[in-house]
């Protein structure tokens, strides 16, 4: 394994038998998702990070493919000891809704017709891959998840969960996206889609088995790789030098180098992605608003996380004024919202590339947490009025070694952990008020995780009960998520 990778990885399926409710109104029987994970689930399933991807993008996220060898998407910021660290978190990747690798979309076979849905495929929106992606994290046993990210169409992803789940996300890194698409960037996504379907091989979406519309896809991602370099970038690596010639042959042959390298970049598209994909996910990008009622602050109202978003000086696909609004937005909300830039003269495509800024911004705001971006909310708790029976049979139902013990009201008066059972079977002892521990440790949830750490290694305690200023227990923090995620183990 090299030093910072995950190694050798595979793609996952799942199959959501029940299938998905859309956004449109229509129902997809079946549901299939590609997924990738990387680094262990702990035993809180606290540390889950799912990171998402932008519009050509895929499950692939990290590490060595042991399909292709190709290296993950994100390999410059998940791995041992990078931004999403794989020592601490388990990172979740997942193929869009409407994708073509490996998550159901226009090329699956439609169950109905035992053929390709080409265009018959119901219109998906970026809520809908949310509402995809939901599945797959229950389907992993994950309730809060630690931090949601992507950039671009992956940063929209991130939005919509932290408004439609706003109690599943602890923390969200979004980078360079807008809270709703712009018309410059519709317009840009439309001309794409022209080049698809003017293309005579794509024959009203019904391709799949005959020549496929290889011309207008690559066409539509040369206008797309274009919007995600900028003029200094360009500049400086194409200038106007000419690919094989040394005078202009007044001609319309292949002359300057950004126009072969462009050609090379929309060919080598048309490999590895479907024309039909990139109808369905440009226009899931164009449907992209979170305003409510004309109001972007009323549209992000519901979000809970703690969100860092990171602008890049050098976008003007998504120039650093639209993150600035989802910024403006949190903040007239009272949101905890941080700011971040990354400086590069890439264009859009830093997030892919500037690994040390990105990782330097990420990696500071994932590993500052606070007792709450940890703890597991709504912990189970015991009244004191009950027997040593009914709490081992809680403990053992719940999969929990730790109770915290209640006056029967919402007051915290003591905690009982597997470790009292045993002394009181040991001693023959029936009530639980002969062994609960009264004088308990605990944190608050605004503490530094780091003080949690060190309550729990100076009294030699696994958790301790979270409280709020009336002794009322609102989550437990347990030794098991605080290693997992800085690294420490009392
Ligand atoms: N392995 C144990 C654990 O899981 O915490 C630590 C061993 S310590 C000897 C066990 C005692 O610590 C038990 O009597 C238990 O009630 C007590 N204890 C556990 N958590 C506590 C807390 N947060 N505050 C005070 N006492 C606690």
């Amino acid at each position: 394994m090299t030093k910072g990778s995950v190694g050798k990885v595979t793609t996952q399926f799942v199959d959501i038998l029940e299938g998905l409710e859309l956004e449109g109104g229509s129902r997809l029987q079946h549901l299939r998702i590609a997924y990738e994970t990387y680094g262990t689930l702990n035993r809180d399933r606290s540390n889950g990070i799912l990171v998402c991807h932008a519009l050509s993008g895929d499950a692939h996220a990290a590490g060595v493919s042991d399909e292709d060898g190709r290296n993950g998407w994100w390999e410059i910021a998940i791995g041992p000891g990078k931004a999403f660290d794989t020592d601490r978190y388990f990172v979740i990747c997942s193929n869009v809704l409407g994708g073509c690798k490996g998550t159901t979309g226009p090329s699956s076979t439609d169950p109905a017709t035992g053929k390709p849905y080409g265009i018959s495929f119901p219109v998906v929106t970026i809520r809908d891959m949310v509402a995809a992606q939901k599945r797959l994290i229950d389907n992993l046993g994950i309730r809060h998840l630690f931090a949601v990210a992507g950039g671009s169409m992956g940063a929209m992803q991130v939005l919509q969960w932290c408004v439609d789940f706003p109690e599943m996300v602890r923390k969200a890194v979004v980078i360079a996206t807008s809270a709703a698409s712009t018309a410059q960037q519709i317009a840009f996504n439309e001309v794409g889609r022209r080049a698809i379907m003017a293309d005579p091989a794509w024959q009203d979406g019904n391709y799949y088995g005959a020549r496929e519309p290889v011309h207008g896809l690559a066409v539509a991602r040369m206008v797309g790789h274009i919007t995600y370099l900028s003029d200094d970038s360009m500049h400086s690596k194409f200038g106007r030098r000419l690919q094989v010639r040394e005078q202009p042959g007044f001609d319309f042959s292949t002359e300057f180098q950004v126009e072969s390298y462009l050609r090379h970049q929309g060919d080598a598209f048309t490999r590895r992605f479907d024309a039909n994909s990139y109808l369905y996910i440009t226009k899931a990008i164009d449907y992209f608003d979170l305003a409510r009622d004309g109001s972007l602050i009323t549209g992000l109202a519901p979000v809970k996380a703690k969100v860092l978003v990171v602008g890049i000086t050098s976008d003007w696909l998504y120039p650093p004024y639209q993150q600035q609004e989802i910024v403006s937005a949190l903040t007239a909300n009272e949101q905890d919202v941080h700011y971040g830039e990354i400086r590069s003269h890439y264009g859009h495509d830093a997030f892919l590339l500037e690994a040390g800024q990105l990782n330097y911004l990420v990696g500071t705001f994932l590993s500052t947490s606070l007792v709450r971006d940890v703890m597991v909310p709504d912990a189970p708790t015991i009244p004191e009025e009950t027997s040593v029976a009914a709490a081992a049979k809680m403990m053992i139902r719940l999969e929990v070694n730790h109770l915290p013990v209640h006056d029967g009201g919402d007051r915290l008066t003591g905690i009982v952990t597997s470790w009292d059972i045993a002394k009181a079977v040991a001693c023959g002892l029936d009530r639980l008020d002969e062994i609960i521990t009264r004088n308990v440790i605990t944190a608050l949830a605004d503490d530094p995780i780091e003080e949690a750490a060190h309550l729990m290694e100076a009294h030699a305690i696994s958790a301790l009960p979270v409280v709020d200023a009336g002794k009322k227990v609102i989550g437990i923090i347990t030794s098991d998520a605080i290693s997992t995620l800085i690294g420490r183990c009392p």
